[in-house]
């Protein structure tokens, strides 16, 4: 079986330090070491799979690399008796696409411990339309719910909310009962965010204030933030009192200049989201949400299904922030 060449989208050095991408082929041979060989299905494309794609040293370890933090499938070999050939599975985080080889290839071999079982109620596919950013989504609507936040208590600011994590946050946080005000970049794309949940639609240059004062006027209960700097310091000086702020991206930029007094005189929480190492046991609980009582509807209507030979186009386009919702690669010819 190791002969069995396989295609992915592969992401290497030439001679000179350039760094390339194709989709080529590769055999099972060059797969790393693991406990169990699952045959993907559908991965989807996330940003932080866009910078792995251009070999960036913050995500990739090392070159050649195969992208894709996110993998459904079926079981085709293992070593671990909790995981049988044929059993439909999910791989998100851990080393997956960063560390190790991703999903961008028809094939993965993982660690039996970095794998969840197919969630009932949820297909292959529809696990990929959630995928890194449903899941990041929901983790911090949990936040917002776990540290008291009720609907009540007023408006939940979201943004980036035309991307992956931001258009499922508004989805899941509309279910949820709460007034999501939309942060977007995409003017055109207001009516969509509305169809989606949103109870008011913002501009990027709204959401910002770039004054150094250490409090602003507070106008939000709580945040799930997908953009980093500049936006994220803005939010978190206009945190209600006791209000919740889930940051979770960078898209916008790395720096925070606040002073501790939203922390200190409001009693805001700042609730950092990092999906790739949850814990096994609140991953499963957070796949169990996402498949009973938080699952969302309507997920096709802002998912793009996509071949492997089409990927480039759409990096090119995570990157440029143009994306819009959810976008899945089909491995198989089915999509
Ligand atoms: P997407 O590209 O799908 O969404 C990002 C959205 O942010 C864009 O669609 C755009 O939406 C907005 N945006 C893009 N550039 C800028 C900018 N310069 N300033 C302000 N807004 C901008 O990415 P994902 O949803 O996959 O990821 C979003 C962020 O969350 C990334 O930083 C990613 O790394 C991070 N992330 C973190 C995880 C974690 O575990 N902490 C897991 C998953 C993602 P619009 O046009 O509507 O404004």
């Amino acid at each position: 079986m190791n002969n069995t060449a396989f295609r992915c989208y592969l992401v290497e050095k030439d001679a000179v330090g350039n760094v390339l991408r194709r989709v080529t082929e590769r055999s099972l041979a060059n797969l790393p070491p693991g406990e169990v060989l699952v045959r993907v299905e559908f991965s989807s494309l996330n940003y932080k799979d866009a910078l792995a794609a251009q070999g960036n040293p913050g995500v990739v370890r090392k070159l050649p690399h195969v992208p894709g933090i996110d993998a459904a499938g079926t079981v085709v070999e293992s070593a671990d008796a909790r995981f049988k050939s044929g059993a439909q599975v999910v791989i998100t985080g851990y080393e997956l696409g960063a560390g190790q080889w991703g999903g961008w290839a028809e094939y993965v071999r993982v660690p039996a411990d970095w794998i969840v079982p197919l969630p009932q109620g949820l297909s292959l596919k529809e696990t990929m339309v959630l995928g890194t950013a449903g899941f990041t989504a929901a983790q911090c609507v949990q936040a917002i719910v776990l540290n008291g936040v009720k609907p009540e208590d007023g408006e939940i600011i979201v943004t980036g909310a035309t991307g992956g994590v931001g258009c499922l946050a508004v989805k899941l946080l509309a279910k949820l009962g709460y007034s999501a005000v939309a942060v977007t970049g995409k003017s055109e794309l207001k009516s969509r965010l509305y169809e989606w949940g949103a109870a008011r639609v913002l501009s990027r240059e709204e959401a910002v204030n770039t004054t150094d004062r250490p409090l602003l006027s507070a106008f939000w209960a709580g945040a799930v933030d997908t953009v980093g700097g500049q936006t994220l310091t803005t939010i978190v000086r206009e945190t209600k009192p006791y209000g919740v702020v889930a940051a979770c991206g960078l898209v916008g930029g790395t720096d925070l200049k606040l002073t501790v007094h939203p922390f200190i005189l409001r009693g805001v929480t700042l609730a950092g989201i990092g999906s790739a190492l949850l814990p096994y046991d609140r991953r499963l609980e957070i796949w169990r949400k996402l498949s009973h009582e938080w699952r969302l509807e309507g997920l096709d209507k802002l998912t793009t299904t996509i071949g492997l030979d089409d990927v480039e186009q759409y990096v090119q386009r995570i990157l440029k922030g143009e994306i819009i919702g959810r976008t899945v690669i089909a491995l198989t010819s089915d999509k």
